[in-house]
């Protein structure tokens, strides 16, 4: 049944001004339209600039540990409401439903993490350099948040950035991915059951030119958060220069793995397909180069190639998000071909094989496992994000040359090793410039108490996640406090 997808605006479902809607579709299947959704425009976002702006000061102050009260309340609620959520996840954005469901538990550990926090905001007391003065320093909220998510986290990433806001008193205006609209709305109804007062998080669907763009350059909104593209994120990191409004973005990746020549092939081969074709490629930390040393590549290669050859499209993977984004991964296979890489598996589509309007999956989005071999360092496809799943390798001699070729691109979000050599992952662990790291694992799989993010261009500003040295240090701004108390001290004679 298609139903209708509101904005959440001082605490009421409310169409958008215009009475304009769009679609938000299935995936795994375009004739399923899952809802209609309010497309908005800047006259939406001031009023919901507005009910932000009005909520501020008895929400932040209200005291943090009863902030995380209302926070405790809605992780509950999302641990009952895990299943239903889940399923969602995977009808608008297409991943299997063990990754659906894995969406929803890390807002879940996000809640209640940050639920904690609201006892934890500490800051520092610290001796001063004169007699009778105290000195410290207190974290206080920012202000009005906007908050720009993108789909392939549909729950999770907005968790990342609602929760740690609300726990430190801002309020917000969300804006998430259109094309997810209803898992988005599905998490603020979890917020507004669990006794959110009106106008603390409001709620505004639409696109980035209608809403997202209006919102960073609304004058009453203090400071951003933006996980997406790094074209997006540029173009708002310049808005919010010249605005001088704060801000951090999260943006794409190119992730390696390293497999040296002492590795456990069957572990990383799991490792790298994991890595590479979980939620069909579409992660930021997703596996899509793999840097493999030559003692052990021709191996490594037949391995990973009969192994990534059994995954099942819509049991293993799900579709591509939207034929947008289904047109640019094919696309960069074509770019593959034409670089001269060798591919060995996929890159084709099974409703193009089936003559575009058979079989079960000719109505979705989805695409082979595609593996190119062949690839080298400047090709394109081993230096671009495609989010899809391709992944390329990538031959080398030693470790240093695969360190080189591993940090020799612009992004750094994340990196992996396979080696049983502690000499060679310590050296990894050194010379590696990534946000996260990992030994003898895969690229993906983070955890929410640690920050969050990436060097070079996938990360500017704090990072997402982790408590007071992650995300925490983005919602909440420095106060410092001296009290002199010399001057009463003389007039009051206590001696
Ligand atoms: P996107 O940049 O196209 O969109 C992200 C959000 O920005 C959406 O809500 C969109 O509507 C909005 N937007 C678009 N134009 C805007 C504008 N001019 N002003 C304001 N907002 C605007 O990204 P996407 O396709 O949704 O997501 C995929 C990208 O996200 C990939 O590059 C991926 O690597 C990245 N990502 C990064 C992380 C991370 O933590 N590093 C995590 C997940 C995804």
């Amino acid at each position: 049944m298609t139903e209708k997808i509101k904005n959440f605006i001082n605490g009421k479902w409310v169409d958008a001004i215009s009475k304009k809607t769009f679609t938000s579709c299935n995936p795994a299947d375009q004739r399923d339209v899952i809802a209609h959704v309010a497309d908005s425009n800047v006259r939406d976002v001031n009023v919901a600039v507005a009910s932000a702006r009005k909520a501020f000061p008895s929400w932040s102050s209200l005291p943090a540990p009863k902030r995380g009260e209302i926070l405790y309340r809605a992780a509950e609620i999302l641990v009952k409401r895990k299943e239903v959520l889940g399923k969602m996840v995977t009808r608008e954005m297409g991943k299997i439903l063990k990754e659906g469901l894995g969406d929803v538990q890390e807002a879940i550990d996000m809640t209640y993490y940050m639920a904690g926090e609201g006892r934890r905001l500490c800051g520092e007391t610290v001796p001063s350099e004169l007699p009778n003065k105290d000195a410290k320093s207190v974290r206080v909220p920012v202000g009005v948040f906007g908050l720009i998510t993108p789909w392939n986290f549909p729950i999770a990433i907005p968790s990342w950035k609602i929760i740690p806001a609300l726990i430190a008193g801002n309020t917000i205006v969300f804006k998430p991915a259109e094309e997810t609209p209803v898992c988005a709305t599905r998490f603020v109804e979890v917020l507004e059951e669990a006794g959110l007062p009106h106008g603390v998080l409001n709620l505004v669907h639409g696109f980035g030119e209608t809403v997202g763009d209006p919102i960073v350059r609304h004058l009453d909104v203090d400071a951003i958060a933006f996980t997406g593209s790094n074209e997006v994120g540029s173009q708002i990191a310049t808005t919010c220069a010249s605005l001088q409004k704060h801000f951090m973005m999260e943006t794409g990746g190119k992730n390696p793995i390293i497999i040296m020549d002492d590795a456990d092939l069957d572990l990383a081969c799991e490792g790298a397909l994991w890595g590479g074709f979980g939620t069909s490629g579409q992660r930021c930390t997703a596996a899509s180069r793999l840097i493999v040393h030559q003692k052990i590549y021709d191996r490594f290669v037949k391995k990973f190639k009969e192994r990534a050859a059994r995954l099942v499209l819509g049991t293993d993977l799900g579709p591509i998000v939207s034929p947008a984004q289904y047109d640019k991964v094919l696309d960069y296979i074509a770019i593959g071909e034409k670089e001269g890489a060798r591919l060995i598996l996929g890159g084709t589509t099974p409703a193009r094989e089936n003559g575009n309007k058979r079989g079960k999956y000719a109505y979705g989005t989805f695409i082979e496992p595609t593996i190119f071999v062949d690839v080298t360092p400047t090709m394109r496809i081993a230096r671009e994000e495609i989010f899809g799943p391709v992944v390329s390798i990538l031959k080398v001699s030693n470790l240093k040359e695969a360190i080189k070729i591993a940090n020799d691109v612009s992004f750094g979000l994340s990196a992996a090793i396979y080696s049983k050599d502690v000499n060679n992952t310590a050296v990894f662990e050194r010379d590696m410039d990534a946000g996260i790291i990992y030994i003898n694992a895969s690229t993906i799989g983070a955890e929410i108490q640690l920050p969050f993010g990436g060097t070079k261009k996938t990360g500017l500003g704090p990072r997402d996640a982790g408590g007071r040295g992650g995300a925490l240090d983005h919602y909440t701004k420095w106060k410092v406090i001296y009290r002199d108390f010399s001057g009463h001290l003389q007039k009051a004679q206590i001696d």
